[in-house]
C-alpha cells in the first residue's frame, strides 16, 4: 500500500497515478493527551489504518497525484537517524574534496567509526512544501537517499531481525549546508529533511538491498546508484542503531547517499526518484 499525506493535512491512497482521499480512516486512531507519545501515531497504529483505508476507498473519488500538496508520509517522527557515509564511492569523493570535507576529519570517516547522526525533526517537510535554502553564499547540497520508517519498537535488535521493525520506505533528501560545523546543525534548517512522495508499505519491497536511486537537479542527471552498494543495508543499520537508542514507531533512518552530491541554488528544480517507491519533484528557493 503507498500511503501518503496531502494538502491540509488529509490522508491519501495512492494508485497508479492517483490519490484518494482517505482522511476518514484517521478515525481509528486513538485520542492521545499530553504529554504526548513519543512514536508516530499513524505509524504506531498502521494495520488498523490500512484495514480501514481499504474498506473506505472504494468508495473515495480518484484524483491525479499532480492535483495536490504532497506533505511528509510521517507527520511526527521522535527522530531522523541518518547514516553518513554508507556508500564507498562517495565516501571517496568527500576525501577527494575540500570543499565537500572540509578538513572536518569526522566526515572523513567510514561508517563503521563515524556511527550515526541526527537531524532535527523540525527539518522535515514534504515534497510539496520546497526547499528553503539558508546560508546561500555557502555550498549547499542535494543528497538522496533509500528513508526506512521504523514500524514498531527496536531496541537492542539481533542480528538478522531488521526487516521485523520495518513500516515501510520513501525517498529521503538530506540536504547539507558543507562547511566545518557538526553535521547536526548544517543538515537541520527547516525543510532541509524531505521525505516523499509516500509511505510505501514493507511488503510491497521484499528486498529493499536492491533498488535503483537517482537525482536530476533541472532535469540534469547528478546522481544514479544501486542500494547494493550500501555499506550498512537496512537491517543492519536497524540492528546498529537500535545498539544505541530505542527506536519507536514513526522513527526514520535515511541511510546515506550515493556519490554525485552537487550544489543546488534558489529556482532549481529537484526530481528524484527509487526504484518501486516513485518519483517526486521539489522545488527550492530562498529561505525568506
Ligand atoms: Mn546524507
Amino acid at each position: 500500500m503507498k500511503l501518503c499525506r496531502f494538502g491540509e493535512g488529509r490522508l491519501g491512497l495512492v494508485d497508479d497515478g492517483q490519490i484518494r482521499d482517505v482522511t476518514a480512516a484517521l478515525d481509528v486512531l486513538p485520542a492521545y493527551r499530553y504529554p504526548l507519545p513519543a512514536f508516530d501515531p499513524l505509524i504506531a497504529n498502521l494495520d488498523k489504518v490500512m484495514s480501514r483505508v481499504e474498506s473506505i476507498a472504494p468508495s473515495a473519488s480518484p484524483m491525479p497525484v499532480s492535483s495536490v500538496t504532497l506533505l511528509s508520509p510521517v507527520a511526527n517522527p521522535g527522530k531522523i537517524v541518518c547514516a553518513p557515509v554508507n556508500y564507498q564511492k562517495h565516501l571517496d569523493e568527500v576525501r577527494d574534496d575540500a570543499a565537500l570535507h572540509h578538513h572536518n576529519t569526522a566526515t572523513m570517516a567510514p561508517i563503521h567509526s563515524a556511527g550515526l547522526f541526527l537531524k532535527a525533526t523540525s527539518a522535515l517537510v514534504g515534497p510539496g512544501e520546497g526547499i528553503a535554502l539558508r546560508k546561500i553564499d555557502r555550498r549547499n547540497d542535494h543528497e538522496v537517499e533509500l528513508a526506512v520508517v521504523i514500524g514498531r519498537t527496536a531496541n537492542d535488535v539481533a542480528p538478522g531481525d531488521g526487516f521485523k521493525y520495518v513500516a515501510g520506505y520513501a525517498i529521503g533528501l538530506d540536504i547539507t549546508i558543507r562547511g566545518p560545523e557538526e553535521r547536526s546543525l548544517r543538515k537541520s534548517p527547516d525543510s532541509y529533511a524531505v521525505l516523499g512522495p509516500w509511505l510505501v508499505t514493507a511488503d510491497e519491497i521484499p528486498n529493499p538491498g536492491e533498488l535503483n536511486l537517482r537525482i536530476a537537479v533541472n532535469g540534469e542527471e547528478r546522481q544514479n546508484s544501486n542500494t547494493k552498494y550500501l555499506i550498512l543495508g537496512v537491517p543492519e543499520l536497524i540492528e546498529y542503531a537500535s545498539s544505541f537508542y530505542t527506536l519507536n514507531p514513526g522513527d526514520i533512518i535515511i541511510t546515506g547517499t550515493p556519490e554525485g552530491v552537487s550544489p543546488i541554488q534558489p529556482g532549481d528544480v529537484i526530481s528524484a526518484c527509487i526504484e518501486r517507491i516513485g518519483t517526486m519533484e521539489v522545488k527550492v528557493r530562498a529561505a525568506s
